[in-house]
């Protein structure tokens, strides 16, 4: 096992991995930018290495600047954690190429599954069931893209081959609004993303976000540890996430599951990742592979058992997996609220210094956050302050628990999305379970409407 690991990331993930080595008994270094200095998980780190001024391109995303600090720090390996540079697959070579450990898959495996185009066709590959689409890239030429797209049928969404975070994306309804509509997708995605590869995929109207979390080893095996429904979502990105999904057929669970497992055998895929899907009238559709720690992580190691973040440590030691698929047993409910620093109805960025704060707990609450009581959210980076998780036997319960946790929660001095989730709590679709991708834009809507 390792003895030092180097965390290139902030925030309550930073810490969420610190916490996992501490038990293992690793050692770690935190990596800050000047705006992190104070932050208490950096103070906890047994070293820690100033890597920057604020802004993530001159720190958290400077590549020379983290291998320095693992080579003065005498790391011997490096948690990407999720966001920054967790999906980079130069990064994770540079690492490798440095003599370090990157805990993640391989980078061939990354740059794979970073391109959609490239990762689609390897799971069709694998006989995972992809969102029907263009097979590839766009082709150049308009009057094929008019006949691909009229084969898919409309209403069809154009997708960049290296999106992420929600961007990168247009719907299309008519043949009409097609031609402009790919090349202005094209143009965006040359700007955010430097590749301006896009492909069409048939837009489902009303699907829910259901990923499967697996875990692989470099001995051939592979794991699937259930579902997750992620489908509260505002502009494509996660709010609030469960485990397991409503209403969802285990018998589905294990067949989606397996296949998944059965891919990562076949790719020789390492670590942790987490497989998306669209859900509707009981088929899954792939949709993209993520080849790190999620955010919503912690709901599926309550259900399960397993630390994910120490069995990724694990398989980047070179350690078999500490389960088989026969001992991963789904147990009770759980549902985490992201709590971010924001404004709870227009979503505007609040940050600022938290001046009163007081966190829930009691029996199946779990916080996984880096703040406290003085702590200065700062300007530069995701709005995100913490993450509320709950955990029943039942889905009645752990929402009951949640009601309970939102209520105690005290945030002072910055605003926040919690009454947000206190809404949603009561929200009777939400309660009933099962509502698709759409529904909080919609409700939201609704909302605004009836002021
Ligand atoms: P990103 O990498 O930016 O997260 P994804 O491909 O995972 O992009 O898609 C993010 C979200 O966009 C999905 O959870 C879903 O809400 C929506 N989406 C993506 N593809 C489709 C599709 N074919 N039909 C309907 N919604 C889609």
């Amino acid at each position: 096992m390792f003895e030092k690991i180097l965390i290139a990331n902030r925030g309550e993930i930073a810490l969420r991995i610190q916490r996992a080595c501490r038990e293992m008994g690793i050692k770690t270094v935190a990596v800050h930018s000047e705006a992190d200095a104070d932050a208490k998980y950096v103070k906890l780190a047994d070293e820690s290495v100033c890597i920057g001024p604020a802004p993530s391109s001159q720190s958290y995303l400077h590549v020379p600047s983290i291998i320095s600090a693992a080579e003065v720090t005498d790391s011997e390996a490096i948690h990407p954690g999720y966001g920054f540079l967790s999906e980079n697959a130069d990064f994770a070579e540079r690492v490798e190429q440095s003599g370090f450990v990157f805990i993640g898959p391989r980078p061939e495996t990354i740059r794979l599954m970073g391109d959609k185009v490239s990762a689609k066709d390897a799971m069709k590959a694998s006989g995972v069931p992809c969102v029907p689409g263009s097979d590839g890239a766009t082709p150049e030429d308009g009057d094929e893209i008019i006949r691909i797209a009229k084969d898919i049928g409309y209403p069809i969404i154009i997708k960049a081959a290296g999106g992420g975070g929600g961007r990168g994306m247009r719907v299309v309804h008519t043949e009409a609004a097609l031609l402009n509509a790919v090349s202005m997708t094209k143009n965006e995605a040359q700007t955010a993303f430097g590749n301006p590869v896009v492909y069409l995929e048939k837009y489902l109207e009303n699907p829910r976000h259901i990923e499967i979390q697996v875990l692989a080893d470099e001995h051939g095996n592979a794991a699937f540890l259930g579902e997750r429904d992620c489908s509260m979502q505002r502009r494509h990105q996660k709010v609030l996430e469960e485990a397991p999904a409503p209403g969802l057929d285990p018998k589905l669970r294990d067949k989606i599951g397996e296949r998944c497992a059965e891919a990562c055998r076949k790719i020789g895929y390492r670590g942790a990742g987490t497989f998306e899907f669209l859900y509707e009238n009981g088929e899954f559709f792939f949709i993209e592979m993520n080849t790190r720690v999620q955010v919503e992580h912690p709901v599926t190691e309550l259900i399960t058992g397993i630390d994910i973040v120490q069995e990724q440590i694990r398989i980047a030691a070179g350690q078999k997996l500490s389960f088989r698929q026969k001992d991963v047993q789904l147990r009770g409910h759980s549902i985490e609220c992201r709590i971010n620093a924001e404004d709870p109805y227009t979503f505007v960025p609040s940050p600022g210094r938290i001046t009163v704060y007081h966190v829930p707990g009691g029996p199946g609450i779990r916080v996984d956050s880096h703040v406290y009581q003085n702590y200065v959210v700062p300007q530069y980076y995701d709005s995100m302050v913490g993450k509320l998780i709950a955990y029943g036997a039942t889905r009645d319960q752990a929402i009951a628990r949640m009601k309970t946790a939102l209520s105690e929660m005290v945030i002072e001095g910055i605003k926040t999305n919690v009454p947000l989730h206190q809404d949603l709590m009561l929200d009777a679709a939400f309660v009933k379970g099962g509502t698709s991708i759409h529904y909080l834009e919609q409700k939201l809507a609704a909302a605004k409407k009836g002021q």
